[in-house]
């Protein structure tokens, strides 16, 4: 039997991988030991599943296990490199570059950091979704410390050319961090090959459990110098303090884990999907438009603009069969127009007519076929009942 509504709204959040639970759970039960009790049997097993996920999460992206700060998940990292290097490096310079289509975690916290009398240059993106590397070289300054470029966005899934970026920013001795969120898992993501200096991600995002995550930090070739968010205990090298999530953290090297292994066979497998629900609903639906570009795109987004229907209608109208979403889920709670969908110079219509479905490692065929024909049912119905229907019914697929 399906599981109803259909789950498509993965880059949300993903459920937890059964495998993945069953390695947590001996340490929320009889392996509950303080990772910082040097003492005794249960301070060693927690510490030693911690030692080992570091170590899986280090080789994963090319890292060294000293270079991964353990926290609280991608928003907490993102404040902490953000924070960490203007705390550090701002007697040296206060402008820092970004785009307008990051995520709220990041774009917020530079916000914040404007408010403390840091200049920030937000990029625009191309009509593909892509924050152009020449814009970044164009942008720096004397007074540049920082850059700060998503690896994959998290709405409509464009890839930035991060490698290209990661050499400007080396070239002009300016410090790089990529929220790499959306990236880990479904693009090789290796910060010595892609010259990042801090990157960002979180273990809810990849069949893992939430409230965990991780920056990477960078110890050599440069050094990287940043200051904590909190102080107390010394944990993680001084750089974050607080009891560790012991069982999170070893969930979360579990599911990097299973990547390992799984990565490039279940790419395939969900383009396969994605590929389906796309041309199932070009092919029964006129006036639909993909937002951002198809190609440089990873495998599970899709982010689709149906004409003459409102997005949260559509949603609602959704609700019992199909789970997706308007924007990201951080934001779509405070109905403003996507930032990311507007950073694309849609029309007006577009803007708050568009949904992303994003398919995950647990979505089958045959929920894909059920969804696009709910999908196209929904759409019918609302393009009747809205006098908006009238619109430009012309085939306008890119
Ligand atoms: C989900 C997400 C975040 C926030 O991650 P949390 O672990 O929920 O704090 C940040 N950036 C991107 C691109 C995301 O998709």
């Amino acid at each position: 039997m399906m599981k109803l509504p259909v789950y498509l709204d993965n880059q949300a959040t993903t459920p937890v991988d059964p495998e993945v639970f069953e390695a947590m759970k001996p340490y929320l039960t009889e392996r509950f030991g303080n990772a910082a009790s040097k003492a005794h049997k249960y301070g060693w097993e927690a510490e030693s599943a911690v030692k080992f996920s570091r170590q899986t999460v280090a080789e994963f992206i090319g890292a060294d296990p000293k270079e991964i700060i353990f926290t609280s998940g991608a928003t907490e990292s993102i404040n902490l490199a953000h924070f960490g290097v203007a705390n550090v490096y701002g007697s040296k310079g206060k402008h820092i570059i970004s785009s307008f289509t990051e995520h709220s975690a990041s774009y917020d916290s530079l916000k914040a950091l404007e408010q403390k009398g840091f200049e920030v240059t937000f990029l625009p993106v191309n009509e593909e979704g892509i924050v152009k590397p020449d814009l970044v070289k164009d942008a720096i300054r004397d007074d540049t410390i920082l850059v700060s470029i998503m690896a994959v966005n998290n709405e409509i899934g464009t890839i930035n050319d991060i490698k290209k970026i990661g050499e400007i920013c080396s070239e002009a001795n300016i410090i790089f961090h990529t929220d790499a969120t959306q990236a880990i898992g479904k693009i090789p993501f290796n910060v010595i090959e892609l010259n990042v200096h801090l990157a960002s991600f979180t273990a809810h995002k990849i069949y893992g459990p939430k409230g965990v995550g991780a920056l990477y930090l960078r110890r050599k070739n440069p050094r990287i110098k940043i200051t904590p968010l909190f102080y107390g205990g010394g944990h993680e090298d001084g750089f974050r303090s607080g009891t560790l999530n012991v069982p999170g953290i070893a969930g979360f090297g579990k599911a990097i884990e299973i990547l390992k292994d799984k990565m490039e066979s279940e790419k395939e497998r969900i383009k396969s999907l994605r590929d389906k629900l796309y041309k199932g609903i070009v092919a029964n639906l006129d006036a639909v438009t993909v937002n951002g570009s198809l190609e440089k795109r990873v495998a599970n987004n899709l982010n689709i603009c149906f004409k003459g229907v409102k997005s949260e209608s559509l949603l609602m109208e959704l609700r019992n069969d199909v789970a997706a979403s308007s924007g990201a889920a951080c934001s779509s709670a405070s109905l403003k127009p996507s930032r990311v969908l507007k950073a694309l110079r849609l029309d007006d219509e577009c803007t708050n007519s568009s949904i992303r479905f994003s398919i995950g490692r647990f979505n089958t065929e045959e929920e894909i076929n059920f969804a696009i024909n709910k999908i196209v049912d929904a759409v019918n119905k609302l393009r009747v009942l809205s006098p908006a229907s009238q619109i430009n019914h012309e085939k306008t697929i890119n």
